[in-house]
């Protein structure tokens, strides 16, 4: 009977394959100069959040050249019958687990990363190895279980040829000469961390601390050759840190690295670890925006993270506020809306090709690095703070981010600790900006009326009809300006709108508060 033979593999499936939380990893690999290749232990303790017979981690397997073989996998010394392919590690538990028990796995494993552990050249020709796991590109090089809401503490002990340095997440345990040609490098990270932000670099660096001494240890990673632009470049570190400690919380970790590397990405946020792009270091502090990015994700991305990327925008769009935020403060506010106003540009042209909203439940996580997730996240963050004022703004960012921190949240979480820190009601604002797509188009136009005052019809010509307060600012011929405001919903509307005297001009939004794509015009 093939139906009910099929259901009753199923319900084993269900029964045996482990739900599982991984509590700590341990990574013991070695590096060389002669190959690509690795050669790695880990050590994975699992707290099973079912009973199970069986566990499920993630290792991409060897393919042609390249991929990993798990060519043992113990539990207390004895070998354990195991499974490697398709990029899935299946090992039997000689005794079955029970739900809540926690125990330890080693796996031995080799070969040559496919991705996640980038093996190359840097821009001086000098042998690099840098991690690089974003979204979920961990396990090319690491068995674990590559999902940002499996967090874990985690020991990086990396043996390699002595010219390197090898930096990674949390504090230095132990860098140690084994032999005349190799030292081993072993760095604890006991806060728990999601996968996507692991890391390890091997490379010739010049290390610089570049902190006040008032907070944690913020150093500069770059090539010798970079030395002394990349300490002067990444010390800028410091303040952005003093700047979000003050806004959100204390610095969840216990050191902040700043490392020049061969990351895929302008910068990559590893926790305490962060990884920049190579020609981010110029000696003129041209990547100011990109490290107040990557340090914001400490707090929002790395410590508050999203239950899955579907919610990525509860990262990327924060970490692109905060950077507004903090240029806001040092450079002024026109510095401010201009970078609203460009991030506003990005989004209006994306959104005409897109047709997803920010909560995007694609599997294509790299898609997901779009104007959506980054622009339109900000600005929904800018919206909000212009909703609900700037007080229950910094009321409800901290209070998100201190129930969540060690954590993970989706959008309906962060919704709920605004809702409830402010009494506000945000079940339109959250649908209109982030479960739908698209912005608002508005066509705008006036005219003077007698009696001091001038007529606004307003269109909404996009698909769905949008409830927002729209702002106009009034220019008179003296040069005196004045904001009024009208709350728009319908289709069409008609606004009898007071002034002092016959307006010289009319703009939308002067204070640049609103994601809208539109034009005013007169009549
Ligand atoms: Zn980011």
């Amino acid at each position: 009977m093939k139906a009910g033979f099929s259901v009753f593999l199923f319900l084993c499936t269900l029964i045996g394959q482990a739900q599982i939380d991984v509590q700590h990893y341990r990574f013991e690999i070695e590096l060389n100069d002669q190959s690509d290749g690795i050669v790695g232990k880990a050590l994975v303790t699992i707290k099973f959040l079912s009973d199970a017979s069986e566990v499920r981690l993630d290792l991409v397997s060897q393919e042609d050249e390249d991929g990993m073989t798990a060519y043992q996998v113990l539990e207390q010394r004895q070998r354990l019958v195991s499974s490697h392919k398709d990029n899935v590690l299946l090992f039997q538990l000689t005794k079955p687990a029970k739900k809540g028990e926690e125990r330890t796995f080693e796996i031995d494993y080799m070969g040559k990363p496919k991705d996640g552990l980038i093996i190359s050249r840097n821009q001086y020709g000098d042998r690099t190895f840098f991690a690089d796991n974003w979204p979920n590109r961990a396990h090319n090089w690491i068995p674990c279980n590559d999902n940002p809401a499996d967090k874990a503490s985690v020991e990086f002990v990396v043996t390699a040829p002595s010219q390197y340095k090898v930096i990674s997440n949390g504090l230095l345990v132990e860098e140690k000469a084994i032999d005349a040609n190799r030292k081993r490098t072993y760095w604890k990270e006991d806060t728990p961390i999601s996968t996507k932000v692991m890391v390890i670099g091997a490379a010739r660096f010049a290390v610089t601390r570049v902190d006040s001494g008032y907070r944690v240890p913020v150093t500069a990673w770059v090539y010798p050759q970079d030395s002394a632009k990349g300490a002067y470049d990444y010390a800028l570190a410091d303040d952005i840190l003093g700047y979000m400690e003050k806004y959100v919380a204390p610095y969840p970790y216990k050191k902040l690295a700043n490392v020049q590397s061969k990351t895929i990405f302008g910068g990559m946020e590893n926790a305490n670890t962060i990884f920049y792009a190579e020609n981010t270091v110029t000696g003129n502090r041209s990547s100011e925006a990109l490290l107040a990015h990557e340090i914001a994700h400490q707090w929002f991305g790395n410590t508050a993270t999203e239950k899955s990327f579907t919610h990525l925008w509860l990262s990327e769009g924060f970490a692109t506020y905060f950077t507004s935020l903090y240029m806001e403060q040092k450079y002024g506010e026109d510095s401010f809306q201009k970078r609203l106003q460009d991030d506003r540009r990005q989004v209006i042209q994306f959104v005409r090709t897109f047709n997803h909203p920010v909560v995007d439940s694609t599997t294509d996580y790299m898609d997901l690095l779009n104007a959506n997730s980054y622009q339109k996240g900000s600005w929904v963050l800018h919206m909000l703070r212009r909703t609900i004022g700037d007080e229950g703004f910094r009321k409800s960012i901290k209070a998100y981010y201190n129930q969540y921190k060690g954590s993970n949240a989706d959008t309906r979480d962060f919704q709920r600790v605004v809702e409830e820190t402010t009494g506000a009601k945000l079940d339109t604002f959250f649908r209109q900006w982030l479960y739908q797509p698209g912005v608002p188009k508005l066509d705008v136009r006036w005219r003077q009326q007698p009696n001091k005052a001038i007529e606004l019809n307003v269109l909404q010509q996009s698909k769905v009809l949008y409830q927002l307060p729209l702002e106009i600012g009034i220019v008179y011929k003296d040069g005196s300006k004045e904001v009024q405001r009208v709350n728009i919903s319908k289709a069409a509307e008609s606004f009898q709108v007071p002034v002092k005297d016959m307006p010289a001009k009319v703009i939308l939004d002067p204070n640049t508060n609103l994601l809208f794509d539109g034009k005013i015009s007169e009549l």
